[in-house]
């Protein structure tokens, strides 16, 4: 069983491998360690894990650690000088050190985890929860009541205008980065309200032909991203205050220095307005950007 451990909701423990300690972080391969490879490090994981994602042959678990544990035991492997040692790394930068499918074990493995270490008790009536056999599920032995993984829809959309994509910088994000637009599902919502809400809230602009495009698990910490392609169909581009700090029509020959990483969906719906509006080497350079 490999074992996905995680010290807070923004790090995940890796094992380096083959590589000596001064190599730069990403030029070098990691993977999620086994139970076995922790324990032989003094880490004991429980036993009564849920077993939360198959990758290839192997399963894996997620459990959370505290960080005063794992750092003595990064302490020790460091003194030992081991030129396999462990490394506490942010779930994000996993992406570039993983091989893609591990990071998205992981990931599942982290909501699942998370929703495992957040419902110990239960909101009705704060009894102690209990596991259900054979689903991923918990129930109250007092009340009855059941608690499943949440995941929270979010919706993320390319609006098309004049053959080019409008594109946004969140304060949120890093100094350059330019994406689509997206936010979450409201209760009582369909999909296709939310893309028209969240679009005519951050950006001032009416849209047309909502078209679902695709969907990735987006588990930062439990939201499922739900992709959609839309048409300009009104209204004068207006930024939201405290949302949105810059936000324009971008050609396919013309897009902003820093994009979304390509792991992301938020970037295949940018191919795929370059791969229609744009030219084969439009495309071509794109697809050479990291
Ligand atoms: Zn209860």
């Amino acid at each position: 069983m490999l074992i996905a451990v995680f010290s807070d909701n923004k790090s995940v423990l890796l094992r380096r491998h083959g590589a000596s300690g001064s190599a730069r972080i990403h030029h070098t391969r990691y993977h999620i360690p086994s139970v076995d490879e922790l324990s032989t490090e003094g880490v004991q994981i429980p036993t009564d894990l849920w077993e939360f994602a198959v990758r290839g042959e192997d399963v894996v678990g997620g459990v959370f650690l505290e960080r005063a544990r794992l750092d003595h035991m990064l302490a020790r492997t460091r003194l030992r000088g081991d030129s396999a040692a462990f490394e506490i790394v942010g779930r994000r930068q996993a992406a570039d050190l993983l091989d893609i499918d591990d990071y998205w074990a992981m990931n599942r493995a982290f909501h699942l985890a998370n929703w495992d270490r957040n419902t110990r008790f239960c909101g009705a009536c704060a009894t102690p929860m209990e596991r259900l056999s054979g689903e991923i599920a918990k129930t109250c032995p007092s009340c009855g009541g059941h608690s499943y993984p949440q995941i929270s829809p979010a919706v993320i959309m390319a609006v098309v205008h004049d053959g080019k994509l409008l594109m946004a910088h969140s304060p949120r994000h890093p100094a350059n980065l330019y994406s689509v637009l997206a936010g979450f599902v409201e209760a009582g919502e369909t999909l296709e309200h939310a893309v028209s809400r969240e679009v005519f809230e951050e950006s001032g602009v009416l849209v047309r032909n909502i078209t679902y495009f695709s969907s990735q698990p987006w588990p930062f910490p439990s939201s499922l991203m739900i992709a959609f392609t839309s048409e300009y169909a009104g209204g004068d581009l207006t930024p939201e205050e405290g949302e949105i700090d810059d936000i324009g029509w971008y050609a396919p020959n013309q897009l902003p220095d820093e994009i979304p990483s390509t792991y992301s969906v938020a970037r295949r719906l940018i191919e795929w307005f370059v791969s229609e509006y744009g030219t084969g080497d439009d495309l071509q350079h794109l697809l050479e950007r990291s």
